[in-house]
């Protein structure tokens, strides 16, 4: 059945079970997304690159751990506050704009995805919680 919904929060809740920090896709590190972390763990950037990441595709991520989890994961995301932009934007991103089975696809791994929803809502929830975190940044 589908279900209205009005707002982003009605869309998606996090349920915390850390599904999406497991499992290599890569968690790609903005500039500053790294100078951010590196300083919130105390590290100098060149440890930081050392210890915390690893290069994808020519491009920073951050490295996996043994568990096959994220390396900052540990029953939760250890740097909560200052995570990266790709994993706080989760997971209202543009390629759903694009083509909303991107949403569905993303929530085959995310139980906090809501799925009993219409497209057109779908669209309309993402389109405004993208433009919400543009105009934050703008601010
Ligand atoms: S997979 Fe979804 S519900 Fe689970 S921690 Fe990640 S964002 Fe939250
Ligand atoms: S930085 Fe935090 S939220 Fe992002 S993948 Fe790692 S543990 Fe998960």
């Amino acid at each position: 059945m589908i279900s209205k919904v009005r707002t982003a929060d009605d869309l998606f809740s996090c349920q915390r079970c850390g599904d999406c920090c497991k499992g290599y896709g890569g968690t790609y590190l903005t500039q500053s997304d790294m100078e951010r972390i590196s300083r919130y763990l105390g590290m100098r950037s060149e440890r930081f690159m050392r210890d915390v990441c690893q290069m994808s595709g020519g491009k920073p991520v951050i490295a996996q751990a043994e568990n096959g989890y994220c390396l900052l994961w540990d029953q939760q995301c250890t740097i909560h506050p200052v995570k990266p932009q790709m994993c706080r934007r989760w997971p209202f991103i543009e390629s759903i704009l694009v083509d909303t089975s991107n949403w569905h696809a993303m929530a085959a791994g995310c139980p906090g995805m809501r799925v009993d929803v219409s497209d057109d809502q779908i669209r309309k929830c993402v389109r405004a919680a993208i433009r919400k975190k543009i105009d934050s940044l703008l601010k």
